[in-house]
């Protein structure tokens, strides 16, 4: 149930100043305030934010994640196990503060921001279901970059109305983003590659971006790298399938 953790009402209620206090300082003048600007789905460990995060230092970037420690807790196992040595110091933190994945990720984040100071100040997390609560923290046309990045799959057919994207979805997505915002897929599952394309090549307000700016294009190669699942299906040497997509114009826009 999604009753463990609050839903504002409306973006304006959410507090980001409490996210990101570096760029809320308290003694400011009176100016329009900062907006978040690009949105991780599903953003697990945080790994991808981590990554972002010095490549635009002064872009606001949230992930958003669900699931609490339980499932949480036998992935990372499953990931320390795959590969003790790298993840020695997750599993210490993880097992200290056995607590939900969103905490976990606040505190990788706090610690980095002690260990580096003035970074990863751009970079927050918040525990919510993004399959109805997306409206309730972006604007219309506030966000340049939504991720999803190794979704769960859902592979039954009945369970397909759980995929975190969906022609129905994208209606959602192209409501938050601003016109040339860019939506980033993955996904190591060729079935759920082929299906999160199909649904961006249908959705009207979605345009697929040229294999040239694809190449040109810094975050893509962090979109098999940067998370804790990419590296997973990475050092599998599996095969990855990525959609990446543009939100165009529509006679409202
Ligand atoms: N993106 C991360 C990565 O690449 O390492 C995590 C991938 S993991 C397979 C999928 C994540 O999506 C899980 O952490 C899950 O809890 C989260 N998730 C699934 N449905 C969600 C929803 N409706 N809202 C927010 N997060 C969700």
């Amino acid at each position: 149930s999604d009753s463990h953790f609050p839903v504002p009402n409306c973006p304006s209620e959410v507090d980001y100043s409490f996210h990101y206090p570096y760029f809320f300082p308290k003694d400011a003048p009176p100016a329009p305030k900062p907006k978040v600007r690009f949105a991780d789905v599903g953003c697990g460990f945080g790994g991808m934010l981590v990554s972002l995060s010095p490549l635009f230092p002064d872009t606001l970037m949230i992930g958003m994640e669900l699931r609490d420690k339980a499932f949480l807790l036998l992935l990372f196992l499953s990931l320390s196990l795959s590969l003790f040595i790298n993840y020695a110091e997750y599993f210490i933190s993880f097992t200290r503060s056995a607590h939900q994945v969103t905490e976990y990720v606040k505190d990788r984040i706090q610690g980095l921001r002690a260990t580096n100071p003035g970074q990863y100040n751009n970079i927050s997390v918040v525990r919510t279901n993004s399959m109805k609560y997306i409206p309730n923290y972006f604007e219309k046309g506030q966000l340049l970059k939504m991720f999803f990045l190794f979704p769960d799959p859902h592979f039954k057919e009945k369970n397909h109305r759980r995929r975190v994207v969906s022609v129905q979805l994208l209606d959602e997505y192209a409501y938050v983003m601003e016109v040339g915002g860019i939506i980033y897929t993955v996904t190591d599952v060729e079935e759920l590659g082929d299906w999160m394309k199909s649904c961006l090549e249908k959705h009207p307000l979605f345009e697929a971006v040229g294999e040239e700016e694809i190449k040109k294009d810094p975050v893509v190669k962090l979109l098999t790298s940067a998370t804790e699942e990419g590296q997973k299906v990475a050092r599998n040497e599996g095969q990855t399938f990525m959609a990446i997509y543009r939100r165009v114009a529509s006679k409202e826009d």
